[in-house]
């Protein structure tokens, strides 16, 4: 057996995240009927945001979320945690889809941000946050050229960057195929433990009086007089509003499922590495969370207790007709490709096993950034669509969600970001043939030191040729 099959014959199945203790009870399912005001359906990250400002904002509104699974059990518990600020997929992105609300979209980032971290600090939600920024390597000369091209912009605005050359790279974490690094440290960016985030937001929306029922899943969403009836497995639901928060998983209602594709995204962690491991690869004075400049990039940290989690890069892909089953979740080869990339990378980790693998689906929408909607005139809202960065985003998505459905609307609504429809993605087959034939290009991208070829070329004009 070649040695990165063999570093993952013992691992398990699960998110390394939910294998930890500290893991609250599974909470009943719905039996019967019941009412309720606000009704959120998921428990991810953007329902328990939801729910928790809803209570923070309306202490005595009479909230139930119901999750189909457990809380967690979406993306918000498979996530590499990486908590990065930006709302829009960073600046290019927003310009095109937004123009003219850069700043604003920054300013209310950072603002979301500020807000995170405080209501961590302020109901003792313990993360595991760590304030790390974030370092983008790169691994050939057109790559750490056009890093450089951004450190010198981003020093020119006065932000908080440092440039590490091949040799200094490689003194911070040490893998031969670095030519060079650009560390962000600009503002609250850092890293958490999704699984612990989840279950902390998960006590304190109890604490708050929100009602949970896990293992109710929702199969049906209709209006009802001037509110709206939803039927779960095991009971009915009579509402006022309803907050869809269920972001990749195929959604009941059209509008949702015609904007966000499922893309599934593979990871790996490696049993906890020894003191001399992580000397070898240097890695450990600062925390790094890292990712490459390649479009199939790679993103991976150091958890709490030292195991390095591993994501992303050739494995990423979307199945025909948006696949969100079990049946794709566990595919060995996309596992061993993950394996075989991470050897490449620090090849003197080599003896090294992976305790955890893993897979989750991300939503992607057009636009690639969170997507709100709201319908039956008004009843019913969602946001959904983070496109891969949704650790930080979740919550002020959650804030769109809510203000949509007239829990103190603010002006942030009067943004583009809001109000404008994101475009739909195109039907079967041309859905798969388009993101399979974009998957291939950038790989063949990357290949070439990231020469862009005719197809690219074409999407960027429609700034859509892009990664999750
Ligand atoms: C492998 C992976 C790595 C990622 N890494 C990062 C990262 O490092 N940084 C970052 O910022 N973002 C990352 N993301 C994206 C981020 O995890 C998501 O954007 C975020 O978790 C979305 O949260 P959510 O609550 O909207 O969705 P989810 O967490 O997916 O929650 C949706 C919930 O809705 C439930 N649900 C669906 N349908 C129903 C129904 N009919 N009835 C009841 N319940 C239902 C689901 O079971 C699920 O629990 C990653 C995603 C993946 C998959």
């Amino acid at each position: 057996m070649e040695p990165h099959v063999a570093a993952l014959s013992d691992s398990t199945y699960r998110p390394v995240w939910l294998d930890s203790g500290g893991r609250p009870d599974i909470l009943a399912s719905l039996e019967g009927n019941a009412r309720c005001q606000l009704l959120i359906v998921g428990g991810g990250f953007t329902g328990l945001w939801a729910a928790l400002q809803a209570k923070e904002r309306l202490p005595d509104l009479d909230i139930m979320l119901v999750e189909q699974t457990f809380v967690g059990d979406g993306a918000s518990g498979r996530n590499g945690g990486f908590l990065n600020t930006s709302l829009t997929h960073g600046e290019t992105n927003s310009d095109y889809h937004f123009p003219g609300e850069k700043e604003r979209l920054e300013e209310l980032g950072l603002q979301n941000m500020k807000e995170f971290i405080e209501t961590l600090e302020r109901y003792n939600i313990d993360a595991e946050y760590e304030h790390v920024g974030h370092l983008s390597v790169a691994t050939n000369e057109p790559m750490a050229t056009k890093l450089r091209t951004q450190f010198e912009a981003e020093k020119a605005l006065g932000r908080d960057v440092v440039w590490f050359d091949g040799d200094d790279m490689r003194r911070e974490v040490n893998s031969p195929t670095y030519t060079a690094g650009l560390w962000h440290r600009e503002g609250q960016d850092g890293v958490v433990n999704p699984g612990k985030l989840c279950w902390g937001l998960k006590e304190t929306i109890l604490s708050l009086g929100v009602r949970i029922f896990e293992n109710t899943p929702v199969l049906d969403v209709t209006p009802d007089g001037d509110g709206m009836m939803t039927t779960c497995g095991g009971g009915a639901i009579r509402s006022d509003k309803i907050l869809m928060a269920t972001n990749a998983f195929r959604s009941l209602l059209p509008q949702i499922r015609k904007q966000v594709i499922p893309v599934w995204d593979y990871q790996i962690a490696t049993e906890p590495l020894t003191p001399e491991q992580l000397e070898a690869i240097g890695w450990g004075k600062t925390r790094h969370a890292l990712s490459n400049e390649a479009n199939m990039f790679h993103y991976y940290r150091l958890t709490k207790d030292n195991r390095i989690t591993w994501g992303g890069g050739g494995a990423v892909c979307y199945y025909f007709g948006s696949r969100t089953d079990q049946g794709v979740a566990d595919d060995r080869g996309r596992f061993e490709r993950l394996s075989k990339e991470f050897f490449e990378t620090f090849p003197q980790l080599q003896g090294v096993r992976f305790s955890h693998r893993w897979s989750g689906i991300i939503a992607s929408s057009t636009r690639f950034c969170m997507v709100p909607g709201v319908a039956f005139d008004g009843r019913v809202s969602w946001a959904v669509g983070y496109t891969g960065l949704g650790v930080g985003a979740t919550r002020f998505g959650a804030r769109i969600g809510l203000e949509l459905l007239g829990y103190q609307p603010s002006d942030v609504l009067d943004t583009l970001f809001v109000k404008r429809r994101a475009m739909n993605w195109v039907p079967e087959p041309f859905r798969w043939i388009g993101v399979t034939l974009t998957r291939h290009a950038l790989a063949k991208a990357d290949a070439n030191g990231g020469k862009r070829g005719l197809w690219l070329k074409f999407l960027d004009f429609f700034n859509m040729g892009f990664a999750c």
